[in-house]
């Protein structure tokens, strides 16, 4: 089980780069994505994209981020800048354990740094969530987030010219 907490997440400023952490969370081998702030737009439009191409996946907004981290029983990850380096961090994780991975908008209070087992940089400089959770997954996953199957109503083959699309029609209408 992997489990993604976003902590800071502000409706207004944040509501695009949220949305692809969630998006970045679900292709690249998460089981859930939590965001600390109740945003009912974001949990629509990720609910949304699970109808339309597969799950399973869940998105859950409005959680006590600090009492959830207490409560949790497997490993804990904080995507920093200012963590260990991700190839000495990812072969201490012991993936058979749960594992929630958490990665901030706005300044972390460092309460988190220290309830973490393991502060984790994808580079010790400043980017972006949305790249350092994808790296870290493709690492902590091996790359295996590439055979996972989403059973979506929407297909999208592979395809080195244009655009392939498989959409079950009749399954997406009984949806709506
Ligand atoms: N200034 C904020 C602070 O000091 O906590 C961080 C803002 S940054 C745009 C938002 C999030 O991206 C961070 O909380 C962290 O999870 C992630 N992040 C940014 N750079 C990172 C890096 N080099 N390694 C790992 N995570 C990073």
């Amino acid at each position: 089980m992997i489990s993604i907490l976003r902590i800071g997440h502000r409706i207004r400023r944040d509501k695009r780069i949220t949305t692809h952490v969630c998006l970045v969370a679900r292709m690249f081998g998460a089981d859930e994505i939590l965001i600390d702030t109740k945003d009912d737009r974001i949990e629509e439009n990720i609910r949304s994209v699970c109808k339309r191409f597969g799950g399973p996946f869940h998105v859950q907004t409005g959680i006590n981020a600090l009492q959830y981290v207490k409560k949790w029983k497997g490993t804990i990850v904080h995507l920093t800048m200012y963590g260990e380096k991700l190839n000495t961090a990812i072969k201490e994780i012991d993936k058979t354990k749960d594992l929630l991975v958490i990665v901030g908008a706005e300044k972390v209070p460092f309460e988190y740094y220290e309830l973490a087992d393991i502060n984790v940089s994808v580079g010790n400089q400043p980017h972006s969530e949305v790249a350092a959770l994808a790296v870290f997954l493709d690492r902590h996953t091996n790359g295996s987030w590439q055979e996972k199957i989403f059973n979506g109503k929407i297909i999208i083959n592979p395809s080195r010219k244009g655009k392939d699309v498989q959409t079950l029609e009749d399954e997406l209408d009984d949806s709506l």
